[in-house]
């Protein structure tokens, strides 16, 4: 019954909060940067506060630069034997160089995608495929149950074709146990798929325990490491690996390029046909374009990673530790240890977290909850259900996450703002009581 009460207040918080953002959202989409229209002219803007950075990150200036010839003038195809497509051909080359550099792989096992999804469903689909082509009977899968969907659905679609899946659970901390890796590990097992680093709550897998584990039983060992490079150091050797995601927009690069690290040899079917593009692995002319993108953000990533995360974790640390003197009945998600420097998930109880990431977003500040919208219900996030939050918990939760522009002064002004927002949400609340 509370519930109930409970979730048609919730609805009404959100569509009052949405018609006001549909209200201010009136304005001319493009203003001059910095400046907004009034009625005596241009005045300065509220500088919007981004802290999404897990959703997203801004091109750097240099990634623009050096993608521009490539749209402009060097517009060759890199299959094409001549000057123009030479070219193309040694920009993809230099890119691939770099990538493989920030992994410390092969530039040949590093196959160019159209983002981190096409990387994960290329390695779940490609391994279990050539492991079904190699004899009968169905192939075993080892999974966690808080992948990204890029992995979670490949999964569910391989049950579909009568693939065997194991979820894998993961303790409060958010993460894996090797004994259950161990424990789920069979003679049909094809494959050991489990992320790197979590877009939620930042969680850092075991994955060298894991891919050991897996190898030594004769599966494949790929990680979705879209939210670990660039965060932390990521090398395939020490991990020991067969296949490795990473994705272009989460380092500085623009969408819709990726990679999947292949190690040498190992066998995997691709997800389409056509030309011998990227060795047999992945047809289709080259997003020349993206891909030098990538190649020059993964070279940027790797020359300040360290100074890098050092900075980003104070900051985050800033954050934290701000919204836990400052706003009452709040609690971090997850292991606050092992964790990427850039992410901290908070929850503030008694707060519908949509309506908080729109009442925010009023104030000019862009965060994230993990929840998604189902056949018109907002679903709790599986993360942070699977580290054991109840629904009304992970509804409450919200994501804020760091990247190379947050500056601390970002983190004192969010700081500044957070703490009303929330109070005025809860004054609206019929659960909360101080
Ligand atoms: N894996 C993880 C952990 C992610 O966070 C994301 C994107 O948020 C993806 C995969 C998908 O990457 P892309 O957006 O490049 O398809």
């Amino acid at each position: 019954m509370l519930e109930t009460g409970g979730c048609m207040l919730r609805a009404t918080i959100v569509d009052v909060l949405q018609m006001s953002r549909q209200a201010c959202s009136l304005r001319p989409l493009r203003e001059p940067a910095g400046l907004q229209p009034t009625a005596s002219g241009l005045q300065p803007l509220m500088e919007r506060l981004y802290f999404d950075y897990n959703a997203t990150t801004p091109l750097l200036p240099e990634v623009l630069e050096a993608m521009l010839p490539y749209l402009k003038e060097d517009y060759g195809n890199p299959s094409s034997i001549h000057h123009f497509g030479q070219q193309a051909r040694a920009a993809v080359e230099q890119a691939r160089a770099q990538v493989a550099a920030l992994i410390n792989c092969r530039p040949n096992e590093i196959v160019f995608t159209g983002g981190g999804t096409e990387a994960d469903n290329l390695a779940v689909f490609g391994a279990v495929r050539a492991a079904a082509a190699k004899g009968p009977g169905p192939k075993h899968v080892v999974t966690s149950a808080i992948e990204h969907h890029a992995v979670w659905n490949a999964c569910q679609a391989l049950e579909k074709e009568g693939a065997e899946v194991t979820y894998l659970p993961v303790g409060s901390r958010g993460i894996v146990s090797i004994e259950d890796v161990r424990r789920a590990l069979g003679p049909e097992t094809a494959l050991v798929t489990v992320m790197y680093a979590n877009n939620e709550i930042g969680a850092i897998q075991p994955v060298a325990e894991i891919a050991q584990l897996a190898r030594a039983h004769g599966a494949l060992a790929h990680t979705d490491a879209v939210q670990a490079v660039g965060k932390i150091p990521v090398d395939v050797k020490a991990l020991g690996v067969d296949l490795l995601a990473l994705s272009g927009h989460k380092i500085c690069a623009p969408k819709g390029v990726g990679a999947l690290f292949v190690r040498r040899n190992t066998l995997l079917q691709p997800l389409s046909y056509g030309g011998h593009h990227e060795r047999d692995r992945r047809a289709g002319t080259e997003n020349v374009a993206g891909i030098v993108g990538l190649g020059r953000a993964a070279e940027l990533a790797r020359q300040s990673l360290a100074a890098e995360s050092r900075r980003l974790a104070a900051l985050r640390d800033r954050l934290e530790r701000g919204v836990l003197e400052k706003v009452p009945d709040t609690a971090v998600n997850g292991d606050p240890l092992h964790r990427v420097p850039n992410t901290c998930n908070l929850r503030f109880d008694c707060v519908e977290g949509e309506a908080l990431v729109i009442a925010l977003d009023l104030k000019g500040v862009a965060c994230a909850t993990g929840a998604a919208c189902s056949s018109g219900a907002i679903e709790p996030s599986h993360v942070l259900t699977a580290i054991g939050l109840r629904p009304e918990q992970a509804r409450a939760s919200l994501r804020f996450s760091l990247g190379r522009q947050t500056t601390e002064e970002q983190v004192d002004r969010l700081l500044q703002i957070l703490p009303g927002v929330v109070a005025h949400l809860r004054e609206l609340s019929p659960v909360y009581k101080r």
